[in-house]
């Protein structure tokens, strides 16, 4: 593609410089591209009523034309042009949990251009929870449909390095805010099927939607592999958050995971490879080859969850050949964890 100059922009998360925001939400307006940051993960926006503007986020990221985009909001007023109805269900989890990670799915209304919703009848919907990112939409004046700000396939952005990294020269200007606050996308929830179903487990569990629609249900491929289903996601199909190196996940008691990463890193550097160990802060000191480095502390899983795709791609710039990844407990926002890290290697979860 056309190469096209990236102006990057460093704006404080706390106080957003209303002028500098101006700048990126007219050339939002103008049908152009517009990295920035929300509390789950860098974002890529554009105006998401224009169609043009929208098919060029599918070029830049290199997105399959199938994979549908999630519109973001900064006020509940502007869902309604956008959907046939708003459920009961619907208003009480945006009353509870927006803004925040917690993505919608509606009946879609004429209005939304169907590049949007890659041809499905509903649209996903969410208001992040991040104030450059309401900041611009509201500034826009449009919703803006923003997937993740990284090239298809590799893991997603927690800071604008990440972005600059995949996006320079292909997208119009990068809002740096600092890091992301969550590290996960936002849970993706759909309340047309009964029971509802969480389409992609993300920054608000499954315990804590049950607090307000006690029936809801994980969809089954989230965890496993199973051949005889399609994920209901169409973005669960692909292979996603993927490092350079091969990746191998070690799920059960951690004890033994350590003694199976242990061995099995020892053989591949006989072999001649290179590889890296993805530790806890409680087992970093236990592994005495590769190059190790702690995701955060067993005891606080959203320090895991936000240094997650950081560390995947630390992995990458010390160019090892495999990485030996431990597993963590797959509830509250481990559920997203554990479906990352089955994404970020190709299914290989082992049980020790
Ligand atoms: P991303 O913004 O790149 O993190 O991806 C958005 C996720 O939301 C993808 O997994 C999409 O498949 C999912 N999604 C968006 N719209 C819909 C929809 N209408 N139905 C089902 N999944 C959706
Ligand atoms: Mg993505």
């Amino acid at each position: 593609m056309e190469r096209i100059h990236t102006k990057i922009v460093k704006v404080n998360e706390n106080n957003p410089e209303k002028e500098l925001i101006e700048e990126g939400a007219k050339l939002i307006k103008d049908g152009k591209l517009v990295a920035f940051p929300t509390e789950t993960v860098y974002g890529l926006g554009a105006n998401g009523l224009d169609e043009e503007a929208v098919k060029k986020i599918f070029i830049a990221k290199n997105r399959p034309q199938d994979n549908p985009l999630i519109l973001h909001i900064s006020s509940v007023e502007q869902i309604k042009p956008l959907v046939e109805e708003i459920p009961k269900e619907a208003k009480l989890l945006m009353d509870r949990f927006w803004p925040g990670p917690l993505t919608l799915l509606f009946k879609r209304s004429s209005l939304v251009p169907s590049i949007i919703t890659a041809g499905l009848d509903t649209v996903a919907i969410r208001m992040p929870d991040h104030p450059i990112a309401l900041e611009l939409i509201s500034s826009s004046g449009v919703p803006i449909a923003a997937p993740s700000a990284n090239t298809s396939g590799k893991p997603s952005p927690t800071s604008a390095k990440h972005v600059i990294e995949d996006l320079y020269g292909r997208i119009h200007m990068v809002i740096d805010g600092g890091k992301t606050g969550v590290g996960l996308e936002s849970t993706v929830l759909d309340l047309s099927c009964k029971p509802p179903m969480i389409l992609r487990p993300g920054g608000i569990s499954l315990e804590d939607l049950k607090e307000i629609i006690p029936d809801v249900k994980l969809d089954l491929t989230i965890l496993k592999e199973n051949k005889n289903l399609t994920p209901k996601s169409p973005g669960q199909k692909y292979r996603h958050y993927a490092p350079i190196a091969d990746m191998f996940v070690f799920v059960g008691e951690l004890e033994g995971i350590v003694k199976v990463i242990k061995e099995k890193a020892g053989e591949l550097i006989k072999e001649g490879k290179t590889v890296g160990i993805m530790a806890t802060e409680e087992t970093k000191n236990r592994y005495e080859e590769g190059v190790v480095i702690s995701v955060g502390s067993r005891k606080d899983m959203a320090t895991i969850g936000h240094n997650l795709f950081n560390t995947i791609r630390l992995f990458d710039e010390k160019k090892v050949d495999v990485i030996l990844a431990e597993g963590v407990e797959a509830h509250h926002i481990g559920t997203a964890i554990m479906n990352r890290l089955k994404k970020a290697s190709g299914g290989k979860i082992i049980k020790v």
